[in-house]
């Protein structure tokens, strides 16, 4: 991109906001961050740090990790006031260029939160880069200076003429959206879908057989673009950070926990290719199919919304069938896996609490997986209950539409109207409303198994596909289990339809 100027002029009028990050000792944890800034009118600048990051729906309180904070005009230290618990506020001399330095401590390992030590480094830019409040669409550069020899860079940023080290964003969401990883990277052999190149980098990947591994990558994104048959980016990356837990999904990159060693394990290749599948089809689920609330981003206050149950149930609903659709699994393991989501769901003693759309509003304050400890009984997981209820809406609208239409023409839908023409999200009405106008009927009593704790008939669904729900008690544990069976006999239609569902 040709867009910045590295000189600074006195008359110009755009703010350039440029960006250095050192990492002088790694050891320490510690990254150094300075920001120069120019072309700025007001003389009193608010610099905010986000309290949490999209994907991940808690409260990071990041600014937290801050020190150091020194603002400095024509080498003169500048007042610097905190306002509150993630804002400085400083007075700067109209159109004078200025500097900000800080430090953040990274000494803490998780998908959300920056790391760094003597191996690598791991940037969630939201903890690291300050915005000026009310001017998130400010375009920025990021530059890493001192690198180690031999350490590379990956990251979903574009770079600046090609450079290894510089990077821009058109704004400080695009920027917010790709963390970077910095070490001693191992890139495995790219594909493309569609003619769109995918790559897989990562920190200590591990042993395993590489090439099945990117060629069952490929079948899962093939079959997971099929479902909405376009494909948004220019080129996508899958960040591996190294081992741990979760993932967090982004526009054009994702970054995942990742260990390959254990990979030559069939079963541990399958679990490892439905959290890619989940992690991936989040670039359309959530990223641009998205709730209305989730956009724009309130990086101080958090975005409530009563459709995480959408953006993370159905994820998991999708990740199953993506899996066994992409041909990496058999039909037993696709039950085994609705299996795991409905017995967990189904044992939950909050599900006589909670709805899906409370579940989802509610888990700023419960945490990630509903409430834990001594009021786990009061809140159910959306990842449980999401694809349940997607299994019902799913047969639902096949049976109105006599398998014609399916939840794959609600995504559909969603994305072109929603993302492609009105560029914003939906509201939970109409997300009913699409699932209604494809099914061609009312789906009210369906969605009372969203907004109200109803016990779902999963048989009155599933027998459209010629299936069943077996339910035995444990009479030891008290738990329910439950498994999939096929009915005595399935018509021509039944099995069609069953064929379909697995196949698209
Ligand atoms: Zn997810």
């Amino acid at each position: 991109m040709s867009v910045l100027t590295n000189n600074v002029q006195a008359q110009s009028v755009n703010p350039v906001l440029q960006y250095t990050v050192s990492m002088p000792n790694p050891e320490s944890h510690y990254f150094h961050v300075e920001l120069n800034c120019s072309g700025w009118k007001e003389e009193t600048i608010d610099f905010k740090m986000p309290n949490w990051m999209p994907g991940y729906y808690q409260m990071m309180n990041y600014s937290k990790m801050v020190e150091n904070f020194v603002a400095k005009n024509d080498n003169k230290d500048l007042a610097v006031t905190k306002a509150n618990e993630n804002t400085w506020q400083i007075n700067v001399t109209k159109n004078r260029p200025f500097t900000l330095s800080y430090d953040v401590k990274a000494d803490k390992q998780f998908v959300a939160n920056s790391f760094l030590d003597t191996t690598h480094a791991y940037i969630i830019p939201n903890s690291l880069f300050v915005y000026i409040n009310e001017n998130l669409n400010i375009p920025v550069s990021v530059k890493i200076s001192g690198m180690k020899e031999g350490m590379k860079i990956a990251t979903g940023l574009e770079s600046i003429k090609e450079s290894k080290t510089e990077f821009y964003a058109s704004d400080f969401d695009i920027l917010y959206d790709c963390p970077i990883l910095i070490g001693d990277l191992e890139e495995l052999p790219s594909f493309k879908v569609k003619g769109i190149e995918h790559r897989f980098v990562g920190y200590k990947l591990g042993n395993f057989d590489k090439v099945t591994f990117m060629s069952n990558l490929k079948k899962v994104v093939e079959s997971a673009v099929a479902v909405i048959g376009d494909i948004p980016y220019k080129e996508y990356t899958f960040i591996g950070i190294g081992p741990g837990q979760g993932g967090i999904e982004h526009l054009n990159n994702t970054t995942v926990s990742f260990d390959g060693n254990g990979l030559d394990n069939p079963d541990t290749m399958t679990t490892m290719m439905n959290f890619l599948a989940h992690e991936y089809f989040h670039h359309y689920n959530v990223k641009r199919i998205r709730p209305f609330e989730l956009g724009p981003f309130d990086y101080d206050k958090g975005n409530k919304t009563n459709l995480l149950w959408v953006s993370e149930g159905l994820s998991v609903y999708y990740e199953y069938l993506i899996v066994k659709r992409a041909g990496l699994i058999n039909e037993q393991t696709l039950f085994n896996n609705f299996e795991s989501s409905i017995n967990a769901f189904e044992n939950s003693p909050g599900r006589n609490y909670q709805s899906l759309t409370q579940s989802s509003f509610e888990t700023w304050s419960d945490g990630p997986f509903g409430k834990q400890g001594e009021n786990a009984n009061k809140a159910i997981s959306y990842y449980d209950k999401g694809p349940a209820v997607g299994l019902v809406l799913d047969f639902a609208i096949r049976k109105a539409t006599e398998n014609k239409k399916s939840l794959d023409d609600v995504m559909q839908l969603l994305y072109w109207q929603y993302y492609k023409k009105m560029q914003r999200g939906f509201t939970d009405a109409e997300f009913q409303q699409a699932c209604e106008t494809t099914a061609r009927i009312s789906l009210a009593k369906e969605f009372e198994y969203v907004y109200t704790t109803k016990e779902i008939d999963y048989n009155a669904y599933l027998s459209y596909a010629g299936l069943r729900l077996k339910e035995q008690v444990d009479y030891d544990s008290k738990s329910k289990k439950y498994s999939f069976q096929f009915l005595d006999t399935k018509n021509e239609s039944q099995q069609k339809v069953f064929y379909s569902w697995l196949n698209k």
